[in-house]
Formats: structure tokens, C-alpha cells, sequence
């Protein structure tokens, strides 16, 4: 797979490295493959829990060389990703009596938010759905604009309001118009800012309720976008925004420009939230359905 190679070279050709020349795994084996683990940003917490369990492997076992030592890392690894099975993904099938299908999304500015809402938009619209999409992020302008440009793009409307207008009352007008049109999808932005756990918190809660005059049970989907090549920013978003709003699915960006895929692998073990896509690129195709064996086979080639 072209999108994910860095991410396999790097990780693999790591792992490969940490192992070779060695025909057993012992403390050295464990000390460097944790080395390696942790520089791809797999994270300190998931990394001891993966040595741990290949430790307690190899002492089970009595001899476990090097070649048996990948298979088990890979089930290991496979173990902590936590795959999504709410929705229908692969064809972008909606649930039974859902429509219109609510995915309210989060995360802060740059890691890929607006991106990933129009290549969501494009995949829902592609599959056959209307999709309506709502600039919920009334605090920056550009914000809107290239939300607009998605709209143009893909072929789906966007409803917005005048800048610096209240958030809640974006997604208000969305979901009715939405529900107006029978549409089967729709996708909020919101602002990405941090500053103020309190404000966030608020601000999404605000949302919600003022969605839920419309749609009673939205929104159906809370999507948390973190930027795959950040590291322990990513973490830590991760741990803000899922104390400020109820997150249900996570979108992992960027995994094309970053040798370190390990974040997915961290991120899923400690907020055990499914990991639904991951983004590949810039393009309107660049999103995939998040498939845990398919990434685990990425990752070691
Ligand atoms: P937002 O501020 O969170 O809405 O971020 P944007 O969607 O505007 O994206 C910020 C930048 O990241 C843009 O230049 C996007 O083209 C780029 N971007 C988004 N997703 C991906 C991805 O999966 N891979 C790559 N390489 N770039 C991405």
C-alpha cells in the first residue's frame, strides 16, 4: 500500500533491525524493541504492555526465536487496535431507521478536520447518500471557506452563517434543513480550539442539545481527528477532548507523511475508542476504513 509505506518501512525495517543477527529473544532483543516501539510514538504505557506480554511469551515458551517473535508481535499489536463495528463503514452504509446519520466532528485546528469531513462527504456521496455538511466553526474564516471548497468539490451543500455567529445555531440549521430534504447524512465542524477545558466542554455540550431538538439521538457519531504524525500532542488531545465530549470514533490523519504509525496503535490501547479512518493524503480519495489486521500487515511488510 502506497499511503502507509513510510509508516511500514519505518517500523518494520526498525523491528528488523532491533532483532537482526539475534536467533533467540533475550533482554537485548526486549531493550531494543521497546526503543523501537517508543520512537514510534507508540507511547511509554502501550509499549511496557506489549514487552510485558512478549516477555511472559517467551518464558512460557522457553525458545522463542526471532521469525516467532513477529508473529507474536503482530497479535499482540493486533490485540490493542480497537476496529470499528457501530456503522457499516465499508460501504458506507448508515444504521437502520439512523437517518439523517449525525457525525459531529472534533479535534484542534490543522490536524485535517475539514479535510477529512469532505473526503467523508465524498465516500457518503459516492456510496449513493446525501450529505449535508454544517460550518460549525464560526471562528475562523478560513475555517468555513475551505469547507465551502469541500462543498464545491464533492457536490454537497454546505450550510453556514455569518461569522462569529453561535455555533449551536449552525448545527440547528443543518440538521433541519437535513431533515427537510430527507437527507441521509450529516457532518458537523467545530471549532478545534483547546484554550479552555470548561469553554470546550460547553461549547460541544451546547451543540449537542440544540441538535437534539431536531434529531432526538444525535449526534450519532462523535469523531475525534488527531494528526498521526504528532506524537504525544496527539495523546494528549486525544485525553482533552474525550473528557470535554462523549468521543466515539477516532479519524487518525497524516500517516502518509509520518514513519512513526505507532500513535494508532497507543492512542486505541489507552482510550480503547475505535479507530474508524485513517487519512492518507491530501485528495478527496485519501481516506481509508480503518481495518486493524490490513494495518498491522502494513506495518510489518
Ligand atoms: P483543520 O484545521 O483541522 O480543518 O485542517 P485541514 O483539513 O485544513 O488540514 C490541514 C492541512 O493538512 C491541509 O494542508 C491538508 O491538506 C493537510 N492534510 C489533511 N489530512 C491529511 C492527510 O491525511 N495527509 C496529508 N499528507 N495531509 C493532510
Amino acid at each position: 500500500d502506497k499511503g502507509l509505506s513510510k509508516t511500514k518501512e519505518s517500523v518494520f525495517g526498525k523491528i528488523a533491525r532491533a532483532i537482526a543477527g539475534k536467533s533467540k529473544v533475550d533482554d537485548e532483543v526486549l531493550d531494543n524493541l521497546e526503543e523501537v516501539l517508543i520512537t514510534s510514538d507508540v507511547g511509554v504505557e502501550t509499549t511496557l504492555k506489549i514487552i510485558k506480554r512478549i516477555e511472559k511469551r517467551v518464558a512460557q515458551d522457553k525458545y522463542v526465536n526471532t521469525d516467532e517473535l513477529n508473529g507474536i508481535l503482530r497479535e499482540e499489536i493486533a490485540a490493542l487496535l480497537t476496529e470499528n463495528n457501530t456503522v457499516d463503514a465499508e460501504s458506507f452504509n448508515i444504521p437502520e431507521g439512523k437517518a439523517p446519520y449525525v457525525i459531529m466532528v472534533v479535534g484542534v485546528n490543522g490536524v485535517g478536520k475539514t479535510t477529512t469531513i469532505g473526503k467523508l462527504a465524498y465516500q457518503f456521496k459516492k456510496a449513493g447518500k446525501s450529505v449535508y455538511l454544517g460550518a460549525a466553526d464560526t471562528f475562523r474564516a478560513a475555517a468555513v471557506e475551505q469547507l465551502m471548497i469541500w462543498g464545491e468539490r464533492v457536490g454537497v451543500p454546505v450550510i453556514k452563517q455569518k461569522m462569529g455567529s453561535d455555533p449551536a445555531s449552525v448545527a440547528f440549521d443543518t440538521l433541519s434543513s437535513a431533515v427537510a430534504n430527507h437527507a441521509d447524512v450529516v457532518i458537523i465542524d467545530t471549532a478545534g480550539r483547546l484554550h479552555n477545558k470548561i469553554g470546550l466542554m460547553n461549547e460541544l455540550t451546547k451543540i449537542k442539545n440544540v441538535m437534539q431538538k431536531v434529531v432526538p439521538d444525535a449526534p450519532h457519531e462523535v469523531l475525534l481527528v488527531l494528526d498521526g504524525s504528532t506524537g504525544q500532542n496527539a495523546f494528549e488531545q486525544a485525553k482533552q477532548f474525550t473528557l470535554a465530549t462523549e468521543v466515539n470514533a477516532m479519524a487518525i490523519t497524516k500517516l502518509d507523511g509520518t514513519a512513526k504509525g505507532g500513535v494508532v496503535i497507543g492512542i486505541s490501547d489507552q482510550f480503547k475508542i475505535p479507530v474508524k479512518y485513517i487519512g492518507l493524503g491530501e485528495g478527496m480519495e485519501d481516506l481509508q476504513i480503518f481495518r486493524r489486521r490490513e494495518f498491522v500487515d502494513s506495518l510489518f511488510g
